[in-house]
C-alpha cells in the first residue's frame, strides 16, 4: 500500500511546517474554511454580469425598435376612416373645454338645453343649444338646402360640434356645406368609412380645413358647455357591414333631463344596448325614421321615454312604420314627426320642467316631474 513520505525525525518545527505546508497544497478539504471569503467564486460572477446588462437593455437597443413604431401606429388610427386624410385626434373634452368662442345671436335662457329635431326632410338633423353659447349638430340632413337656413335664421356661424351618426347621405349630404362653410370646433363619425362621393367630399373639407377630428366608441363623453355632457353608447370596437348597426348612439343628459339620439341604429344595437343596461330616458329620437327594423317593445321598455321625436319626409320606404308607431302609443309615448309638425323643439330648462314645441305648433307643453 503506498504511504505518505515519513518527514524527519530531528526537527519537529520542521515537521509542523512541512504539515502546514502540505495540507495546505494538498489537504485543502480537511481544514476548515477561512471566516471570511472575499474572493467570491467566479460561476456567481459569470452569473450577476448579464442580468445587469438586461437591465440596462433599453439603452443597447437601436432607437428604430422602440417609438417611432409606436408613432406610426398613432398616425394610422389619427387617419380618417379612409386613409386618405391626415386628421389629428383630438380628447373631446379637452377641446370642448377649450373653445371659447360663443355663436352670436342664439338666445338661449340660462339653465336650458334646447333641442331641435330640425325638419330636413327624410334625413335626421338635430341641433343642441346649451345656455351657456354651446352649439352642437347631430347630422345634417340629406341636403345643406334643408340645414344651412335652419342655422342661419338661428345666427349659427360657430358649431363646437359636429357629430355625423353615420355615413348614409340622408345624415351626412348636408354636412358637406356646413363643414365646408361654417367655423366647426370638433368633427366626430364613427370612423367606418363610406364609397360615396358624399362621404369623400364631407371628409375631404374636414382635412383641408385641419377640423379636429375624432372617432366615437363606447364610453366617450363629450362635455357641451357646464352643464351638458353628450355620452357615446354605440358603436364599440366592432364595427358591422351594415351601415346602420354603426350608427354613433348619444345620450345626452341636462340635469335630470335625458335625450337619446340613435341614428339609424337597429334592432340588433337595440338589443345591445338593453343588454348593456340600459338606462331609461325621457326623450326619444326614434332611430332609422320610423323603420320597422327598430324600436323593439323591449327597447321602449328598457328606455321608457315620455317623448319621441319621427324625423321622416316623403319617403318610399315606408317610413315610419305603422307597427312601430303603434308600439310607441302602445308604450304611451307622445310621438311627434317633422312630415306633419315641422321642426320639433324640445327645450329642459333650469327649472327642472321639460318642454316641447313644433314649427306648426309654437305653444309650449311642458312636463314638471
Ligand atoms: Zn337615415
Amino acid at each position: 500500500m503506498p504511504r505518505r513520505p515519513r518527514p524527519m525525525a530531528t526537527c519537529r518545527f520542521c515537521l509542523v511546517l512541512l504539515w502546514v505546508f502540505t495540507c495546505f497544497s494538498a489537504c485543502d478539504e480537511d481544514l476548515p474554511k477561512p471566516a471570511v471569503d472575499v474572493t467570491p467564486p467566479q460561476d456567481v460572477i459569470e452569473t450577476a454580469t448579464p442580468d445587469a446588462l438586461d437591465l440596462d437593455a433599453p439603452e443597447a437597443l437601436p432607437p428604430e425598435d422602440l417609438s417611432p413604431d409606436a408613432t406610426e401606429t398613432a398616425e394610422i388610427e389619427d387617419q380618417a376612416p379612409d386613409g386618405t386624410v391626415d386628421l389629428v385626434e383630438v380628447a373631446p373634452d379637452l377641446l370642448l373645454d377649450a373653445v371659447e368662442e360663443i355663436a352670436p345671436d342664439v338666445i338661449v335662457i340660462e339653465g336650458e338645453l334646447r333641442v331641435e329635431v330640425l325638419d330636413v326632410g327624410q334625413g335626421d338633423a338635430i341641433l343642441l343649444r346649451t345656455s351657456d353659447g354651446k352649439v352642437a349638430l347631430v347630422d345634417g340632413g340629406r341636403s345643406a338646402d334643408r340645414v344651412m337656413p335652419h342655422l342661419s335664421s338661428r345666427g349659427i356661424t360657430h358649431l363646437h360640434l359636429v357629430l355625423a351618426s353615420h355615413a348614409d347621405a340622408d345624415h351626412i349630404g348636408g354636412l358637406v356645406e356646413v363643414v365646408r362653410t361654417l367655423s366647426i370646433g370638433l368633427f366626430v363619425d364613427n370612423g367606418v368609412p363610406h364609397t360615396t362621393q358624399t362621404y369623400e367630399n364631407l371628409m375631404g373639407s374636414v382635412e383641408q380645413r385641419q377640423i379636429p377630428y375624432h372617432t366615437a366608441r363606447t364610453g366617450d363623453r363629450f362635455n357641451l358647455g357646464a352643464h351638458v355632457t353628450l355620452d357615446v353608447l354605440w358603436p364599440g370596437d366592432r364595427i358591422y357591414s351594415d351601415q346602420n348597426a354603426n350608427s354613433v348612439v348619444l345620450r345626452v343628459t341636462h340635469g335630470r333631463r335625458c335625450f337619446l339620439l340613435t341614428g339609424d341604429a337597429t334592432t340588433s344595437v337595440e338589443n345591445a344596448l338593453v343588454d348593456a343596461n340600459l338606462s331609461p330616458c325621457e326623450v326619444l329620437k326614434v332611430a332609422h325614421h320610423g323603420a320597422e327594423g327598430a324600436t323593439s317593445h323591449s327597447f321602449l321598455e328598457s328606455v321608457r321615454p315620455r317623448l319621441a321625436a319621427v324625423s321622416v319626409g316623403t319617403n318610399s320606404y315606408g317610413h315610419p312604420a305603422s307597427t312601430v308607431l303603434n308600439r310607441l302609443a302602445v308604450h304611451n309615448v307622445l310621438t311627434l314627426r317633422t312630415d306633419q309638425v315641422g321642426t320639433i323643439t324640445y327645450t329642459s330648462k333650469a327649472d327642472g320642467s321639460l318642454c316641447h314645441a313644433s314649427s306648426s305648433n309654437p305653444q309650449e307643453r311642458c312636463l314638471l316631474n
